[in-house]
């Protein structure tokens, strides 16, 4: 059955998806009714049409900014930097921020050979650098395992000719955790508790 394994093998490229919850999926798309499956597939052609990078902060955003950068009440002296997008979401959702963000989509990782050239860190200098001393903050909330401690010592050294203050969430994130994981009220101290490095 050469579609059904192409659908499998196309569900198994989701994150976290293995090969046993493939197949489960591909056979729950046999069995669903028609409609529902339309609306899927619209679905998934309207999201990739309809959402892009912002062009600020390269957050996900379906116009031109993102809705926090479109939101003139935050303040744009102060940038976050984040590695993913659901990383944005979760401080967000803890609503102890009230700057902007940076979005990197990804981090240094001499590892698995991912180079700075590779995320969205020169997007980042060149932002900071074009605002010409109107960012007066860069708050590192990559994750704190070996990849993000790399980011934040790489983005220190390349920032730090341009900005006054770089500081890093310390204190309450969980060693080798995900800031995505972590919950709204830790969120909050960490932000709250960063030290400047
Ligand atoms: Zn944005």
């Amino acid at each position: 059955m050469k579609a059904f394994e192409g659908v499998t093998l196309a569900f198994r490229r989701f994150p976290g998806v293995g090969p046993k919850q493939a197949e489960r999926f591909a056979l729950y798309v046999v069995r669903a009714p028609d409609p529902e499956i339309e609306k899927l597939v619209e679905a998934l052609r309207a999201v990739k049409s309809s959402v892009g990078y912002c062009r600020e902060c390269y957050n996900y955003a379906e116009n031109v900014l993102c809705s926090v950068c479109a939101d003139s009440a935050r303040d744009r002296s102060l940038i976050c930097v984040v590695e993913r997008p659901q990383d944005l979401a979760a401080i967000e959702k803890a609503r102890s921020f009230s700057g902007v963000y940076h979005v990197l989509h990804g981090a240094v990782s001499p590892a698995a050979g991912i180079t700075a050239d590779q995320i969205k860190l020169k997007e980042l200098l060149e932002r900071v650098r074009a605002g010409g001393g109107l960012v007066k903050e860069v708050i590192i909330a990559t994750n704190p395992d070996t990849d993000g401690e790399a980011t934040a010592m790489f983005l220190t050294r390349a920032l730090k000719p341009y900005v006054d203050k770089i500081s890093r969430i310390a204190c309450g994130v969980p060693l080798g955790g995900d800031i995505d994981y972590m919950d709204e009220v830790t969120l909050g101290h960490a932000l709250k508790g960063r030290v400047k490095i």
